[in-house]
């Protein structure tokens, strides 16, 4: 009599298949810490002691080499442009930590357009930027928030309100101050300036933020390498002025 015991040709199959799937899971896991974890980390680093990390930090207003772009605010660039903080999702513009409390590290322009303010929006701002400084032919936006605290107390200058559409501005105009807003008084992010640059429709007016299909990667725009992408968990600074 065999006594052999065989695994069930189903069950056989179901195992390779959770092995192969453990191995992929692991790999994407792995993936996933080399961008975004390994910056978690260094965040919390900097967050407890950004004395201690001066050298991660940029200054307002620093071009790198020939970008177009000044650097909008004091800090460290947290996050990157593709960041992933859950499976699925995609930072879609860049996540700059001054260090400081709310309402203490000013933001400046990035670049001169128009400045538009909706009636509703307690901590952002959108500058249209008539003619890409990088493909004059088209219209693109720069867009800034989290300019407010966790209660929603805005941080952006009383010039301007909401409600204000279509204002010139200069590149290095005081648009307001780093906050914590999330929309969540219990629940606030840490204080930072998020910055995007966001497509037009075509129609004069900008797109969705919130999907990165609608953003463009800054990386060029500010001579930095902050595409989540080509930079697995570097801490990012500009090379061309060190
Ligand atoms: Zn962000």
């Amino acid at each position: 009599m065999n006594r052999k015991q065989t695994l069930h040709p189903l069950l056989r199959i179901f195992l390779s298949f959770a092995f192969v799937a453990a191995i992929v899971l692991g790999y994407l896991l792995f993936q996933w810490y080399q961008r975004s974890g390994q910056r978690s980390t260094r965040l919390w680093d900097w967050l407890r002691n950004s004395g201690a990390y001066s050298e991660w930090s940029i200054d307002a207003g620093q071009r790198c080499g020939a970008a177009p772009f000044a650097f909008p605010t004091d800090g460290y660039i947290g996050f990157l442009w593709d960041d992933s903080f859950r499976p699925g999702h995609r930072h879609q513009g860049l996540d700059i930590f001054g260090g400081q409390e709310p309402g203490v590290t000013p933001v400046y322009a990035a670049y001169s357009g128009y400045l538009t303010r909706l009636p509703e929006w307690k901590s952002s701002l959108i500058i249209r930027i008539p003619s890409d400084p990088l493909k004059p032919s088209r219209q693109i936006w720069a867009y800034y928030t989290h300019l407010a605290d966790s209660g929603g107390f805005t941080y952006i200058e009383s010039d301007f309100p909401p409600g204000t559409s279509e204002l010139w501005v200069e590149s290095g105009t005081l648009l307001g101050y780093q906050g914590n807003y999330s929309g969540d008084p219990n629940n606030p992010t840490g204080v930072h300036l998020h910055f995007s640059i966001v497509l037009d429709d075509g129609q004069g007016r900008f797109r969705n933020e919130l999907k990165i299909q609608n953003t463009l990667d800054p990386s060029p725009y500010f001579g930095m390498t902050l595409n989540a992408n080509d930079s697995l968990g570097d801490v990012v600074v500009c090379e061309e002025n060190q």
